[in-house]
């Protein structure tokens, strides 16, 4: 958990507290509160706080709805109680919309109007900024672009469901994808008893390993057919890649690239049509919470 209290003037960091989650362990609005209280600067008037948290939740009514590893979270009313008890208000919305926001207002996406925020880390998530507006939807789930599909009937995502990106392009199915592989025979310098990550598998691409290659060339494609789709629906004039995945360069985008292009059913889709990484790193989540507190308190 990280807290942080920003000047609204210069909008620059006043206290920052960072505390393990312990996101198995009881306790966690308890140490919320404490991490909150711990940047809180007694002297200013606070106008508001921004809260991001892993979905499913409701942005509109502040209240987490089943986020995995810990029932204490079930249906629980965040942004309501955080409200409540520091007597200001409050506003909730998942880390990939806050990070693709962070990027937008402060960040890669800074002058664009129209954003299209991806993460590629164990997981996808998306976030997508219209018109100058972060879309959150009818029941505030809008931009779950991790769970796009792209096989139908393919592999069993994360959430459960079959055929979704994140069952592709995430680093957790890069892995998966390289494992079973190995399992199955498939010759290559990666052992099935070594502890094998998306880095090591990018380590061993590098270096030449065709089953590596492999992992990622599979990941790029699947990541271009979604993004097609994306640039179909969303049409931006950026597209932003943050997450450690993607970190890993012409790996992963030289594939991306080739099956996107094949893709666009136009190519004005991608005329003036910017690919890059995101530029606030782990201070998106956190600029992200600022800019909703800010976009909403203005409301
Ligand atoms: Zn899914």
């Amino acid at each position: 958990m990280r807290a942080a209290s920003y000047s609204s003037e210069t909008l620059e960091p006043i206290k920052q507290k960072k505390i393990d989650t312990l996101a198995e362990e009881a306790g966690g609005f308890e140490r919320l509160l404490h991490v909150i209280e711990a940047v809180w600067v007694a002297d200013e008037a606070v106008e508001a706080i921004g809260i991001g948290s892993p979905g499913p939740l409701n942005p509109h009514t502040g209240y987490l709805l089943a986020p995995p590893n810990n029932p204490e979270w079930h249906n629980f009313p965040l942004a309501p109680k955080i409200s409540e008890y520091f007597k200001v208000k409050a506003y909730l919305d998942n880390d990939a919309n806050l990070a693709g926001l962070a990027e937008y207002r402060y960040g890669a996406g800074k002058g664009h109007h129209d954003v299209l925020y991806l993460t590629v880390s164990t997981g996808v998530g998306g976030g997508v900024v219209i018109a100058d507006r972060l879309l959150q939807g009818y029941h505030g789930l809008a931009a779950e672009l991790g769970h796009s599909i792209v096989e139908p009937n393919g592999e069993i995502c994360s959430c459960g469901f079959a055929g979704h990106l994140e069952a592709y392009s995430s680093g957790t199915a890069i892995v998966k994808y390289v494992c079973a592989e190995l399992e199955a025979g498939t010759k290559s310098s990666m052992k099935r008893t070594d502890d094998i990550t998306a880095r090591s598998i990018a380590v061993a691409a590098n270096a030449g390993d065709a089953l590596a290659l492999k992992a990622y060339q599979r990941a790029g494609e699947y990541l271009g057919i979604a993004v097609a789709s994306f640039l179909h629906t969303f049409d931006p004039s950026i597209v932003i890649f943050g997450g450690g995945v993607s970190q890993v360069g012409a790996l992963l985008f030289e594939p991306f690239q080739a099956s996107l292009q094949k893709r666009v059913f136009h190519p004005r889709y991608l005329e003036g049509v910017t690919f890059t990484q995101a530029s606030l790193g782990d201070d998106a989540g956190l600029l992200g919470a600022l800019a909703l507190a800010r976009m909403m308190s203005k409301k």
